[in-house]
């Protein structure tokens, strides 16, 4: 009984060791090794073109005009319902009387940039807006508006989004003669 008690002990101590050893050349190996992260803001990485940032809005770059019409299709798209828009009636164009956006609720699905028929609203290549009080992540017009001069642009916008999704022209042109074909009787 005594001698089974002392090949216990041994070999409880045998299994510490090793167990220890191993956690010890796991802690070595990842003090030499290159560290995968690195010390933002002071550094940072470069995004991918598609990257889903922050969400911002745009002006027209050759009038200055806001490019947002207030047709509130992105509003109407949003599955969280996190955007609320006031159309402007005037003369010559429409626009948003007032945008706000919700960005604590979004999901950053980029169905209200793929919707928006004339580019205004598009997701930047950052992320940088954490705050600890939620109000601030409450975005109106003219936040949005700065969001998209101070950061660089994502590839996305709604033109973009569209054209890559249409189906390839020959394949247009086909379904149209066959449509016209139909039509004529042939
Ligand atoms: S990215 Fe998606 S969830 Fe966020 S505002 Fe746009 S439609 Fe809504
Ligand atoms: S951002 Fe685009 S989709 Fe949304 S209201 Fe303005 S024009 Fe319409």
């Amino acid at each position: 009984m005594a001698r089974r008690l002392g090949e216990s002990f041994w070999g409880d101590l045998y299994g510490l060791v090793r167990a220890v050893a191993r956690a010890m050349k796991v802690t070595l190996i990842n003090l030499i090794r290159r560290p995968v992260t690195v010390h933002y803001p002071d550094k940072t990485r470069a995004y991918p073109d598609r990257f889903r940032g922050l969400l911002a809005l745009t002006y027209d770059k050759e009038t200055g005009e806001e490019n947002c019409i207030g047709c509130r299709l992105c509003e109407y798209i949003c599955p969280p319902q996190v955007i609320k828009v006031e159309m402007l009636k005037a003369e010559k164009r429409n626009f948003a009387k007032t945008f706000t956006l919700e960005l604590y609720a979004c999901e950053f699905c980029e169905l209200c940039v793929q919707v928006c028929p004339t580019d205004a609203i598009i997701m930047m290549k950052s992320f940088d807006l954490a705050t600890s009080d939620r109000r601030e992540l409450l975005l109106d017009k003219d936040r949005l508006h700065a969001l998209g001069l101070q950061f660089e642009p994502s590839w996305a916008t709604g033109n973009r989004l569209r054209d890559m999704q249409a189906p390839p022209k020959a394949a247009k042109a086909e379904v149209k003669r066959k449509g016209e074909a139909k039509e004529s009787g042939e």
